[in-house]
């Protein structure tokens, strides 16, 4: 069976790009994203967190683009995204094994609601072991960069990749999902032809079938078309509520994507899906959308958060210590 005719698949496609795509009119903008390397190697749920990391690099203030050169490990070459998976390749390692819950939050079944006091926690009930809880933490460690990073009692490279990849996890809205199904993870069904479950079908078959369907499994051209749609296009009135987190604490923030990722997993991720079933078209073009969103928020709030973290001039996001 063919997934989309060749008719079908240009129309959708017309569709999608007809609502989402613009030209991308800011020169400086195409100079800062035109820089970023393509990444070298892809795998296992990479994509997402490669994608966010790119777009938050393209709107790091001069200065902050040093800062995170800085932290990162030579052979990154300044790339934040090339080392944004990096969490999730070491979290089975016995000595990275106490950082698995924070990659996630489990809220109750059916509730739709997330509250930090209540649900960032591990499955032991220990406090902040969560990924909300750890923004915050390896946020507040990155606000020690300005002592000097000898001076530091952290481990400055490590908070930077673990801030970055959390920021991409908690956008993603089955990261904030139901306990007794570990976000989807154990609801086991087929997407189109291939065996799947629901967290995986968010964390990757979304994006890897548009990557199939419209962009010649060109990350760069998805990449152009997400950054597009909030310069200069449907998402660009929404970028400032998105990114404004002034005066309060980041903890407020935080938990605000939170309660948007459950909000969208009730609605979208959970919606309609049962064990043993086939999502396909239906389910990729409604979702679609969602996720481009997600990882451009993501992206966004993460330039947001190092701008205010290393840059002098912007300096003044309340941190939780
Ligand atoms: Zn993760």
């Amino acid at each position: 069976m063919i997934r989309l005719s060749k008719k079908r698949e240009m129309g959708s496609m017309e569709s999608y790009r007809g609502s989402v795509r613009l030209i991308f009119s800011g020169y400086f903008l195409l100079l800062a994203f035109a820089s970023i390397s393509v990444p070298r190697a892809q795998g296992w749920s990479k994509e997402g967190h490669i994608l966010t990391c790119q777009i938050a690099q393209g709107l790091l203030e001069a200065e902050v683009v040093e800062a995170v050169k800085s932290l990162l490990p030579e052979y990154a070459e300044g790339d934040l995204s090339s080392l944004c998976t990096w969490p999730d390749q070491i979290r089975h390692w016995y000595k990275y094994r106490w950082t698995s819950p924070l990659h996630f939050i489990n809220t109750p079944d059916g509730a739709c609601s997330y509250v930090y006091s209540r649900d960032c926690h591990d499955q032991n009930g220990v406090k902040d072991m969560c990924v909300a809880g750890g923004i915050q933490n390896y946020t507040s460690q990155l606000s020690h960069y300005t002592e000097g990073t000898s001076e530091s009692p952290y481990n400055l490279t490590e908070a930077l990749l673990f801030l970055s990849h959390f920021v991409g996890d908690i956008h993603q809205p089955m990261h904030v999902g139901f306990t007794s199904d570990e976000g989807g993870n154990t609801i086991e069904l087929r997407w189109f032809r291939h065996k799947s479950n629901l967290h995986h079908v968010w964390d990757r078959e979304i994006i890897l079938t548009a990557l199939a369907d419209y962009y010649d499994k060109d990350m760069s051209l998805l990449l152009q078309d997400i950054v597009a749609n909030f310069t200069d296009g449907i998402w660009s009135d929404d970028v400032s509520s998105w990114k404004r987190c002034n005066n309060v604490q980041l903890r407020t923030c935080v938990n605000k994507y939170a309660v948007e990722s459950i909000k969208l997993a009730c609605e979208y991720g959970y919606e309609g899906v049962e064990a043993g079933q086939t999502l396909s078209d239906d389910y990729f073009n409604s979702r679609l959308p969602i996720v481009m969103k997600r990882i451009a928020q993501g992206g966004i709030r993460l330039a947001m958060i190092l701008n205010r973290v290393f840059s002098d001039s912007q300096r003044g996001l309340a941190l939780p210590i």
